[in-house]
């Protein structure tokens, strides 16, 4: 039985109650977790509250050595970290691996960028004065996060919210909040009590008590365009500081010089990994006319050869979906193309002997058009929808066509269509050849729909601060442009 964190101890909910937390490859009981509500949130934002003037006047390198303090013992305790994360979100256990040793590096990155500079030092207006910029942190915030990425999407914000000098409390997704608490518990532990707090309960009843709380300045969370929507009315009144990550519909085009087996690979990868649960996923893809067949039997071939299971065994390529309700949700856009006219090539079905989990084969459709819901609409699951193109600018131009502008990948080696296409996409992130690989010190976010915030790099420390301009005159003679006018 897990606790939440509050204050640097575990706290019981307020009203007692729990939520289970299964293994969503086979529905096994895993654990389970204190159901929140707003009793629980008070007394965390309570404890950031107490914490905030301690932590903002702790000096940088003092606190730098404190951040790299929680990614050593992230190393540290990385295989029960490993193994947590593989039981609650089901995918591969490889892929675990990946996100405990970035999520330890972003700790390192932002232990280093926090001490190197708070502002500026501004040309002044005239020879008397002296003008410079304060960076400062905005104090208590909300970290809001999602299931599908629980530690690297937690780590992208407490690392550099802690760096620029805030406290956090920190809302895990209520699928997913094991790794959060034993991260709480082993890892940041070091830190002054109220630092860090995790609440654990429903967006409805811990996180928006969360988002509405007057001692709330900011909040950072990554979900949803929906739930974005509802967050930021929510805290539209108190004029809150928010930085978001939303949802994506991101294209990859292929090229007519790619060569169809790599394209298969990189492609299936950037589609399905995660099981098609990531932010960026390829959701669309465009390949030329010319090339269409080539292209289409690699991708078949290749995608009929990944195997699905659980986590945990050597050997998985794709675990299952995180539930039930978003395996329909892909279910639902593959049948209504169909329904349309596309044509399924392969999977798009549940497999033959269930254990229990969400799984799904991954669907390849061809023959789809803008008139689908699974080329308009988040997918967020293992559908691999494939359009036809004419041209390279008919296929920039169906790239741009959708609302969200999070990442888009090109397949090339063409100069020329690499520039049309970085110049020419709206999108937060232009992948060319490496579809989905993060860089610390590349800031990741996206455009319209997507949200406009950025995560990593230097841009992702400054969502954690505000500026303050300084402007001193050293001289306190009265200025000839003041009062009375001539
Ligand atoms: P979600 O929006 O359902 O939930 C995200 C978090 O918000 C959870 O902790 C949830 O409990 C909380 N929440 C829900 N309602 C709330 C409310 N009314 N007030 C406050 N908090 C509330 O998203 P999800 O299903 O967990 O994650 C999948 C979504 O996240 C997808 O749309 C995906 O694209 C997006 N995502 C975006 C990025 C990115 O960096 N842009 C990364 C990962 C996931």
């Amino acid at each position: 039985m897990k606790n939440m964190y509050v204050d640097g101890s575990p706290r019981e909910a307020a009203r007692g109650n729990r939520t289970e937390i299964h293994d969503p490859a086979n529905g096994d009981l895993l654990d389970s977790v204190p159901a929140a509500d707003a009793a629980d949130v008070e007394a965390a934002v309570a404890a950031a509250e107490r914490a905030f003037p301690a932590w903002q006047g702790c000096v940088a390198n003092e606190r730098a050595s404190l951040l790299h303090g929680v990614a050593t013992r992230m190393r540290e305790h990385q295989d029960a970290l490993i193994e947590i994360l593989t039981l609650e979100e089901g995918k591969p256990k490889v892929e675990n691996e990946e996100e405990v040793e970035w999520s330890a590096n972003t700790f390192d990155y932002y232990a280093e960028l926090g001490r190197h500079e708070v502002g500026q030092v501004l040309p002044p207006g005239a020879p008397t004065q002296f003008n410079f910029t304060l960076k400062e942190p905005y104090g208590v915030v909300a970290c809001i996060t999602p299931w599908n990425y629980p530690i690297m999407l937690l780590a992208w914000k407490i690392a550099p919210a802690l760096a620029a000098g805030n406290t956090c409390v920190v809302k895990p997704s209520e699928l997913t909040p094991l790794s959060s608490i034993y991260l709480a518990e082993h890892c940041l532990s070091h830190l002054p009590p109220g630092v860090v707090n995790v609440v654990t309960g429903t967006g409805a009843e811990a996180g928006e008590p969360l988002v509405a709380h007057p001692s709330v300045s900011a909040i950072a969370f990554t979900g949803s365009l929906e739930t974005g929507q509802r967050i930021a009315s929510i805290a539209a009144p108190q004029m809150k500081k928010l930085h978001f990550e939303l949802g994506g519909k991101d294209p990859m085009v292929i090229a007519e010089d790619a060569e169809p087996e790599k394209a298969a690979r990189a492609l299936a990868y950037s589609a399905l990994l995660n099981c098609g649960q990531v932010c960026t996923s390829t959701e669309r893809v465009y390949i030329p006319k010319a090339r269409a067949a080539e292209f289409t039997e690699a991708l078949v071939e290749h995608v009929r050869g990944l195997r699905l299971g659980h986590g945990l065994d050597a050997g998985t390529d794709l675990g299952p979906m995180i539930d039930a309700r978003f395996r329909t949700r892909v279910e639902e856009q593959v049948d209504e193309a169909r329904a349309k006219g596309a044509e399924l090539l392969t999977g798009g079905r549940r497999p033959e002997s269930p254990s229990g989990g969400a799984f799904y084969e991954p669907a390849v459709l061809r023959g789809v058009d803008h008139s689908m819901r699974i080329m308009r609409e988040e997918t967020f699951g293992p559908a691999i929808p494939l359009m036809e193109y004419e041209s390279f600018d008919a296929a920039v131009e169906l790239a741009n066509d959708s609302p969200f502008g999070l990442g888009a990948s090109l397949l090339s080696s063409d100069p020329g269509k690499i520039k049309r296409f970085f110049e020419g996409v709206r999108a937060g992130t232009i992948w060319i050849n490496d579809p989905l690989t993060d860089n610390y010190a590349g800031p990741f976010g996206g455009m319209r729909l997507s949200g406009g915030s950025r995560e990593l790099g230097q841009e992702g420390l400054d969502e954690f601060r505000t500026t303050k301009h300084v402007h001193w005159d050293f001289s306190t003679e009265p200025k000839d442009f003041w009062f009375p006018y001539d």
